[in-house]
């Protein structure tokens, strides 16, 4: 995977002064949404806490089915909790119909209304909000205007691509100046080429607004690291882990979000001591130096002898010759070049369950079978706690 730039990510904080989270633009309390009844009911959402603060971008994070958009639409008001309660500014709106909620919503699939032309999409939700009648046409302007699509007013959707298509159906939800954005998966349909120039627009959006509150659903780990003040990480319908995106990425909490984060290696260990946030730990025959992140609420203990496992992306490691000094022992199992660098995988002496990938610069020449030496830099990997059954 390609190193991420965090240095230039927004802070929330930066844009607005100090974050007001006494009045939260987003409030999910105890939400719990529940499908189907009787014995096939299950639970979409369970016991879901979050707040988004007035301007602040939080990606939904999750695998397909984990609850992000029964989320999105709990807010929306598309769909009714079977308990708990959601917010928008100081105001529940738990029981409110979806139009009186002024909120922007963007789906994967457009939705946009196939005989309407472009300028009367993007007016539909003016007329509902009773925006007076001489303010629908500059609204509808400053709104196309905002995603480039002036020059299209007069198109029908289906004389659109996907990418000018999916833009209208973002300058609709503009329209009517909404408070919160929300958007589940909208570039999901379009392709790899198109999504890279889409994100690169959203950021844009994102910045010329700065007061809008956006949620941001996605299953891929690149858009939320690009676009979101802090990552919303989601499993089975529950939240897992919340924070900023650079904080998730450096110091993982659970090997559950490193591994959907940032497609990294988990290396069982076993923790020998820890002074401050370093750690000696031991990795198959060999002794490394980690860093041992030290929680805000004092729960991971890596006490002595404690099993853990070591956290390390694929490019921070490094392949030596066999005979160097504190070389792990290994053999090339795979290897698959990708163009920039090449993946290989191998399989270390005395891991014989953790296949551990490292990716080297350029095109690696290294057979299968190959016998090589892999050297872990100074603090290369961070400690997370192993899971429950594991230790
Ligand atoms: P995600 O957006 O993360 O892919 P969803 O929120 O769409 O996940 O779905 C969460 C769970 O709820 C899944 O198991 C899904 O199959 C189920 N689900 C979603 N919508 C419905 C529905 N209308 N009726 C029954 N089950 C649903
Ligand atoms: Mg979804």
């Amino acid at each position: 995977m390609a190193d991420v730039d965090l240095t230039k990510r927004r802070a929330a904080t930066d844009v607005h002064g100090a974050v007001d989270y006494s009045a939260p633009a987003i409030t999910f309390d105890r939400v719990r949404v529940t499908y189907g009844r009787g014995k096939k009911a299950t639970d979409a959402l369970s016991d879901f806490n979050l707040r988004v603060a007035p301007g602040e971008t939080v990606a939904l994070l999750g695998p397909s089915g984990s609850g992000k958009s029964t989320a999105l639409k709990a807010l929306a008001g598309f769909v009714r909790p079977a308990s708990g309660t959601v917010r928008l500014g100081g105001t529940d709106v738990t029981d409110l119909p979806p139009a009186k909620r002024g909120i922007g919503v963007v789906v994967q699939s457009y939705a946009l209304f196939p005989h309407m032309r472009v300028r009367d999409n993007v007016a539909f939700g003016l007329k509902s909000h009773r925006v007076p009648r001489n303010d629908v046409g500059p609204r509808v302007a400053e709104a196309l205007e905002m995603v480039g699509m002036s020059g299209y007013a007069a198109r029908l959707p289906r004389e659109l691509s996907g990418g000018q298509q999916q833009r209208v159906a973002i300058a609709r939800a503009l329209a009517i100046r909404p408070k919160v954005l929300l958007l589940d998966e909208p570039l999901a349909a379009l392709d790899a080429q198109l999504r890279q120039a889409m994100l690169g627009e959203l950021q844009r959006l994102r910045d010329a607004l700065p007061d809008t509150a956006m949620l941001y659903v996605t299953h891929d780990q690149s858009e939320a690291l690009a676009l979101a003040d802090r990552i919303a990480v989601m499993r089975d319908a529950r939240l897992v882990d919340i924070d900023t995106a650079e904080n998730l990425w450096k110091r993982p909490p659970s090997s559950f979000t490193a591994a959907f984060l940032g497609g990294a290696n988990l290396i069982p260990c076993t923790v020998n001591r820890v002074i401050g946030t370093s750690a000696l730990v031991t990795v198959g025959q060999s002794t490394l130096n980690a860093e041992a992140p030290q929680p805000a609420i004092g729960k991971v203990d890596w006490a002595p002898g404690s099993a853990a496992l070591l956290c390390v992306r694929p490019h921070t490691l490094q392949i030596v010759a066999t005979s160097e000094r504190d070389a792990l022992r290994a053999n090339v199992t795979s290897n698959v070049w990708r163009g920039a660098s090449t993946r290989l995988t191998l399989a270390v002496d005395g891991l014989p369950d953790s296949p551990i990938e490292v990716d080297v610069a350029g095109q690696a020449q290294f057979d299968s079978g190959h016998a090589v030496g892999l050297h872990f830099p100074e603090q290369a990997g961070v400690l997370i706690e192993a899971p429950e059954g594991a230790r």
